[in-house]
């Protein structure tokens, strides 16, 4: 899309057009697969001055693949950022964010309802790495101000949380973040950018794992990292964003790319040497499913709401944590920051407890039981027993995990086929454990 036209198009039309300029040759209407490592230089001296950083072009898939770039600056102006850097996967894509930030001896304050992945991330690989991570609760604001020290680079939150579906009172969180002159770094994966734009409330970093509702069908891992483009890198807390660098062509990256210093140093710092590139072919389904989003995500949030309502309603169903339901305790806060509804993720409680939870998942027909979230398909799981079962019981408790508690995905089948489905296995589910019991 031409730069006159950026700002004046509405969300539908720059998920279908946005970054994408008809090639000068062919002018295939649809985004082509550049599946190359490689691009020709057309003399020694364009190739020296490439890569000397003297002026932009393509050199090698690892930091830069045009299909790529198409889906980097289409989801930057979906998010309302500047620029953005597509890696393998969400997590390369919390990697290269935060370490971008923080390297050995520094720390990160990071609410504690997270993806079972990130926790441990966080947990063991990044204090392996020397990386501190203090995990807070992201209601308590005192708790996330008292965290943060002179060795803290960034704050980080997810829309909302795993499996607990805290929603983030990000303008709160950013307004301590940027007192302290640190950037907040926000995943919304389970949000995605037609629920939820994160940095009109004032994130500085967006993450996504694209693997979800971007890629939509279950079929590629991916994720992608967003800079809103707003923080001051020069503020003396980021000296490796302002220090001249000879690989920079003696520039430092805020002088490289004084829009984006953040994506420029993600992109050829970590992103150049830790290689977790992404296929020109899966980024390829990413402009795909950003195509269909909006439509996807209407009819997620439609049956999920439909959906909630029917467990709420359920005999053998003790507690539905959804949002938008008007009795739960953060529907103020779902009225502010997804005023479209809260997704298609929720957790329910089943009556009879763990056993009877295990047994409605061996009992689910339609519904698939898979570590997922964010396909076509409808999909269940029971996180204590699979995605939190390597967490301590206190650790379950402080990120919002419970024995009887179910999560599901809801899908784009009819919705009165999801609801038939779950009520034969809480049917079924209650009379396996009650004969397992006599
Ligand atoms: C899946 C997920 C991730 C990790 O993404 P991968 O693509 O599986 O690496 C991170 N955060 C959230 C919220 C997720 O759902």
């Amino acid at each position: 899309m031409t730069n006159e036209n950026q700002g004046t198009l509405n969300f539908n039309t720059i998920a279908q057009h946005g970054g994408q300029e008809l090639d000068a040759v062919t002018h295939a209407r649809a985004v082509p697969i550049y599946q190359t490592t490689s691009y020709g230089f057309e003399s020694t001296d364009h190739a020296a001055s490439l890569f000397q950083m003297q002026e932009e072009g393509y050199i090698y898939s690892r930091n830069a693949n045009p299909t790529n770039r198409v889906l980097e600056k289409r989801l930057a102006e979906l998010e309302g950022g500047v620029d953005a850097f597509a890696v393998s996967s969400g997590q390369s894509a919390i990697t290269i964010a935060l370490l971008t930030l923080a390297k050995v001896g520094d720390e990160i304050v990071a609410t504690n309802a997270l993806y079972g992945g990130t926790y441990t991330l966080f947990a063991e690989t990044f204090k392996r790495f020397g990386v501190t991570v203090r995990f807070v609760d992201g209601t308590n604001f005192s708790e996330i101000a008292d965290a943060i020290n002179e060795k803290t680079k960034a704050i980080y939150t997810e829309t909302i949380g795993n499996p607990g579906l805290q929603i983030a009172d990000i303008q709160a969180i950013s307004k301590i973040a940027h007192n302290h002159d640190l950037p907040l770094v926000v995943d919304s994966t389970f949000t995605t950018p037609y629920l939820q734009q994160p940095i009109t409330f004032g994130a500085d970093i967006v993450v996504h794992s694209t693997t979800k509702f971007i890629g939509g069908h279950g079929t590629s891992i991916g994720g992608i990292i967003v800079d809103a483009g707003k923080f001051d890198w020069a503020n003396g807390n980021f000296p490796e964003f302002t220090t001249p660098l000879p690989a920079l062509n003696h520039q430092s990256y805020l002088e490289l790319n004084t829009e984006s210093a953040f994506i420029a140093k993600a992109r050829f710092d970590l992103g150049q040497n830790l290689g977790m590139t992404l296929s020109p072919f899966n980024g390829w389904l990413f402009i795909q499913g950003l195509e269909s989003l909006p439509l996807r995500m209407k009819l997620h949030v439609e049956n999920a709401k439909q959906i909630a309502a029917f467990l709420n309603e359920h005999e053998h169903v003790t507690w539905v944590n959804y949002p938008s339901l008007s009795e739960n305790d953060q529907y103020e806060l779902a009225k502010t920051y997804l005023p479209k509804g809260s997704g298609s993720i929720f957790t329910f409680g089943i009556k009879g407890g763990l056993e009877t939870a295990k047994a409605f998942i061996q009992s689910v027909k339609l519904l698939s039981h898979v570590a997922n979230v964010g396909d076509s398909k409808s999909l269940v799981i029971h996180p204590a027993s699979t995605t939190h079962s390597r967490l301590s019981a206190e650790e379950q408790q402080m990120t919002g995990v419970t024995p009887e508690q179910i999560r599901i995905s809801v899908g784009l089948e009819d919705v009165e086929d999801i609801k038939a489905d779950i009520h034969q296995a809480l049917i079924a589910s209650r009379k396996t454990n009650l004969a397992g019991q006599g």
